[in-house]
C-alpha cells in the first residue's frame, strides 16, 4: 500500500499492479505533471506524452488510432462534434480569397457553414450537384481550393459521382473532402478513391449508442493534418475524456452492427415497396434507386442503414404514421442502435419552401429511416402497420 496523503487535495500514486485493465481506463485528467523541466522540454521537442487534455489525451488517442485503422491511416483526430471536424478542416485549410464547392445536399449545418461563416472569413463557396461530375466541373474558379462531398446524400439516399469528383481534383490540384459518416469506412473508404480529407460525425454510426457527440478528422498529407490539428487545438473543438471512452466502447461492436443494420435495411425496402400508399423506397440496394447503378460503382455491394420512403397523403398521414409507431423514436438523428424515423420536412428541411424540398424529391409525406438492430420482421410489421394508418387518416 502507498503511505496516505499529507493533505486530501494531494493526490496519491496510482496503485502499481503486475495485472493490466482488459477494459481501456478512462482519464479525465486535464493536467499532466512532468517530472523536471528538462523533461518538460524533451515532451515539447519530440511530441511525446500529455500536458494538458485540450492538447490531447489518452481516450482521444485510442480512439482516433481505432477509426484511423478503419479508415486506412494514420494520425487522424478526434474532435468535441461532426460540425467541430469539419470547422477544424475550414480553419486549418482555408484562408481569405479561397473558394470551396460544397455538394448541394450536404448535412445541414455544414450547408450554413458553407453559406453564412465562410464568406464572414472571405472565403467564397458554391454549392454543385455532386450526382453530375460535370457541374461540379463547371463550378471550379480559379481559386478553388477544396471539394466538399457526402458520398450518400441526407436524405434522399442520392450517391455521388465520386468516380468523377475525384479525377477533377486530381487533375485540378483541388482538395478532395469527405464527410464519411453515413457511409461509413465499412461502406466506402475515401482515401482508396481520392480522398485528401475525411471527416466524420462520430456520434451517429461508429459510436453507434447516442450518448456521445464527438467528431474526427484525417488527412493524408501530414503537413495538412498538421495545421488542422493546430485549429482543433487553438480552437477549443477538442473532445471530453468520457465521449471517447463511450465512443471507444461503442465502436467495438461497429462492424457487427452496420452489417446487422444495413442486411435489415435490404429486407425493410423490399417489404416496404408493395404496401398500398406507398409511393417511393430509396435504398441504395433496390434495382429501381435512381443512382443504382452508381451505387454498384462507388459502394460495391455495401448499402448502408439509411433509407428513406415516401407515403400518399401528405402532413396529415405523416402524422397519423408517426402516432402509429410509438416504439420508433421519431428523431432526428441516425445511427443509434435503435431504430429512429425522421421527416425532412418538419426538421432539416423545414427552412426550405414547399417548392424548395419539391425539388429535392420531398414531400410532406417523406420519411427517412435510421435502420437499427432490432429484428427484422419486428420493425417490417412495425412499418407496415403506421404505413396502413397512415392512409386511413
Ligand atoms: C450529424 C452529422 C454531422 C454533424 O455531426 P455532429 O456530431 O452532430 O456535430 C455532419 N455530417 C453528417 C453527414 C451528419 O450526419
Amino acid at each position: 500500500m502507498n503511505a496516505a496523503p499529507k493533505s486530501l487535495v494531494r493526490r496519491p500514486s496510482w496503485p502499481t499492479s503486475t495485472s493490466r485493465p482488459v477494459v481501456t481506463p478512462l482519464q479525465p485528467s486535464v493536467v499532466y505533471a512532468s517530472q523536471d523541466p528538462d523533461a518538460l522540454d524533451t515532451q515539447y521537442d519530440e511530441g511525446s506524452g500529455f500536458t494538458y487534455a485540450r492538447e490531447g489525451h489518452p481516450n482521444a488517442s485510442v480512439l482516433a488510432q481505432k477509426i484511423d485503422s478503419l479508415e486506412g491511416i494514420s494520425g487522424g483526430i478526434i474532435t468535441g462534434s461532426g460540425m467541430s471536424a469539419i470547422g477544424a478542416v475550414f480553419l486549418g485549410v482555408l484562408q481569405s480569397g479561397d473558394h470551396v464547392i460544397g455538394a448541394d445536399q450536404l448535412y445541414g449545418r455544414t450547408l450554413r457553414m458553407m453559406a453564412d461563416d465562410l464568406p464572414k472569413f472571405g472565403v467564397e463557396t458554391t454549392l454543385a450537384d455532386p450526382t453530375d461530375a460535370n457541374a461540379i466541373a463547371a463550378a471550379i474558379q480559379p481559386n478553388t481550393k477544396m471539394i466538399v462531398i457526402e458520398v450518400v446524400s441526407n436524405p434522399t439516399i442520392r450517391i455521388a459521382d465520386m468516380v468523377g469528383i475525384s479525377k477533377i481534383c486530381k487533375d485540378s490540384g483541388i482538395l478532395l473532402m469527405i464527410d464519411n459518416t453515413f457511409t461509413t469506412p465499412r461502406g466506402y473508404q475515401p482515401f482508396d478513391h481520392g480522398a485528401d480529407i475525411v471527416v466524420h460525425s462520430v456520434t451517429k454510426l461508429l459510436a453507434g449508442h447516442s450518448d456521445a457527440t464527438l467528431g474526427y478528422v484525417a488527412a493524408k498529407d501530414a503537413k495538412l493534418m498538421e495545421k488542422i490539428n493546430i485549429a482543433n487545438v487553438t480552437w477549443g473543438l477538442t473532445p471530453s475524456p468520457f465521449d471517447c471512452w463511450l465512443a471507444e466502447r461503442g465502436l467495438q461492436s461497429f462492424e457487427l452492427r452496420y452489417d446487422r443494420a444495413e442486411a435489415t435495411a435490404i429486407k425493410i425496402s423490399v417489404a416496404l415497396a408493395g404496401l398500398p400508399g406507398i409511393t417511393r423506397v430509396l435504398h441504395p440496394s433496390l434495382p429501381d434507386h435512381p443512382d443504382h447503378n452508381r451505387a454498384v460503382q462507388v459502394l460495391g455491394n455495401r448499402s448502408g442503414n439509411m433509407m428513406s420512403f415516401e407515403v400518399a397523403g401528405g402532413r396529415k398521414a405523416a402524422n397519423a404514421l408517426t402516432n402509429a409507431a410509438p416504439d420508433l423514436p421519431f428523431a432526428p438523428t441516425l445511427g443509434d442502435v435503435g431504430t429512429t424515423l425522421s421527416h425532412p420536412a418538419s426538421s432539416s428541411h423545414r427552412a426550405l419552401t414547399q417548392e424548395e424540398r419539391a425539388a429535392l424529391g420531398m414531400s410532406e409525406g417523406f420519411f427517412r429511416v435510421s435502420v437499427g438492430l432490432e429484428d427484422s420482421a419486428l420493425l417490417i410489421a412495425e412499418l407496415s402497420e403506421a404505413i396502413a394508418a397512415s392512409q386511413k387518416a
